[in-house]
């Protein structure tokens, strides 16, 4: 555990590696690990513990071990859709069901490691789900600090993994940075979405991206973002096999965002350096609720991301998302949660805009599964795909569908 952390902005370095905020205000993260590394340098292990040398702990028990490890298949189903040359690495396939698992794999451990006996997290969706199924998987406490408002399936799946869970009423915003703060008083490690830890967990996906489409490499990368966090977990993947001399040019990278709660997209069309925390009347309602942070943590490093590398940054409508969730679906056959279908839709745009060819090779990130959401598809379909048949004239009824 001594990694040194450092400013993505201003380069500045803190040995200290419990801390998690630049004095110029932006989240930490881990620099690329001071070793020789190759691919034949991986343990043969399954799962994202195959980078254990470029991770800040060793791999540790429990369910952090079915973390990572997804497929990446190719989906040509997906290319007209896409306009490109479609790779979808599904990242459903993960413990909790979601890209979150890689995070928590190393963060809940390392919290440990640095002598905290109980995690938290503030979140009322894969992050609380994720954050407690890790905690009690090492025998540990997990607090979990919920809205007033949370949907009783939600609270449930949280709840399965037995962690403390509060109700919290008053501004989810404000608890956002207030509970932050508890660190500060209780021997509690709070884990939200740019934690140094996490953020270190979830560049293991690139890796995989990487060593599974060898020879070849992607084009671009395409994901959803909302805090930022990941984003920024798949940036400090590139730069680490940059830096590792183990690739020559960074893909562009695509980040999608809600319409309904878009900082990251308004800042990157208007030019500016970070994103502006959207009002409460500037933010509206979505079905993807997994990205819908007005005021994103991470977001001047998700931008930074996006510029570095050449890329962009697109909202989509609710509209957008029904209908790339439903292709995922029919075209693909991925399950896919409606944050999660978003890539799609704006890969939908960015080709109608001329910005990808139809020969590059797109890497899409479905970060959860739509197995936990029920109720957000067109409940049209179920009727017009269902008709009725008595049992003795089943065949007949058979013969008259087709
Ligand atoms: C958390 C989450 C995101 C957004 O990730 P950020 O790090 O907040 O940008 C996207 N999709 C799903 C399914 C998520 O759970
Ligand atoms: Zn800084």
């Amino acid at each position: 555990m001594s990694a040194p952390v450092v400013c993505f902005r201003c380069g500045d370095r803190y040995d200290d590696e419990t801390r998690v905020r630049c004095a110029c205000g932006e989240p930490l993260w881990f620099d690329t690990p001071r070793t020789e590394f190759t691919w034949e340098d991986c343990p043969d292990i399954e799962g994202m513990w195959r980078y254990e040398p470029l991770l800040p702990i060793d791999r540790p028990e429990g369910v952090a071990r079915a973390a990572g490890g997804t497929p990446l298949v190719r989906s040509s189903g997906l290319d007209d859709a896409a306009g490109c040359r479609v790779y979808v690495k599904d990242e459903s396939e993960n413990p909790t069901g979601a890209y979150k698992d890689r995070g928590s794999a190393v963060a809940v451990p390392y919290a440990i490691e640095a002598g905290n006996d109980v995690v938290g997290t503030i979140s009322y969706g894969n992050m609380g789900i994720s954050t407690a199924a890790h905690a009690t998987s090492l025998d540990r406490e997990c607090l979990v600090l919920v809205p007033e408002e949370i949907p009783s399936g939600r609270l449930e799946l949280i709840a399965q993994y037995e962690p403390t869970i509060v109700q919290v009423s008053g501004d989810y915003g404000a608890l956002y940075s207030d509970g932050l703060s508890l660190s500060e008083s209780l021997p509690i490690s709070i884990l939200v979405s740019d934690d140094p830890a996490r953020i270190s967990g979830y560049k293991t996906v690139v890796f995989e991206i990487y060593e599974s489409l060898a020879p070849e490499t992607p084009d671009a990368l395409a994901l959803p973002a909302s805090s930022g966090g990941f984003a920024s977990g798949v940036w400090r993947g590139l730069c680490d096999l940059k830096a590792l001399g183990l690739l020559e040019e960074l893909p562009r990278l695509y980040l999608v965002q809600t319409a309904a709660a878009d900082p990251i997209t308004r800042a990157f069309e208007s030019g500016a350096a970070e994103p502006t925390a959207l009002s409460p009347d500037e933010t509206g309602e979505t079905i993807a609720h997994s990205i819908g942070n007005p005021d994103p943590p991470s977001g001047a490093r998700a931008l930074a991301a996006v510029r570095d590398t050449g890329g962009a940054v697109v909202s989509v409508s609710d509209a957008e998302i029904r209908t790339a969730k439903r292709q995922f679906a029919v075209d693909g056959g991925f399950c896919v949660e409606p944050a999660a279908a978003t890539p799609l839709a704006g890969l939908t745009r960015l080709s109608e805009r001329g910005e990808i060819a139809s020969d590059e090779r797109v890497v899409v990130v479905p970060t959860g599964t739509g197995f936990k959401e029920l109720g957000v598809g067109d409940v049209s379909i179920s009727t017009e795909r269902t008709s009725r048949a008595d049992l003795p004239e089943l065949l007949e009824s058979l013969l008259d569908v087709n």
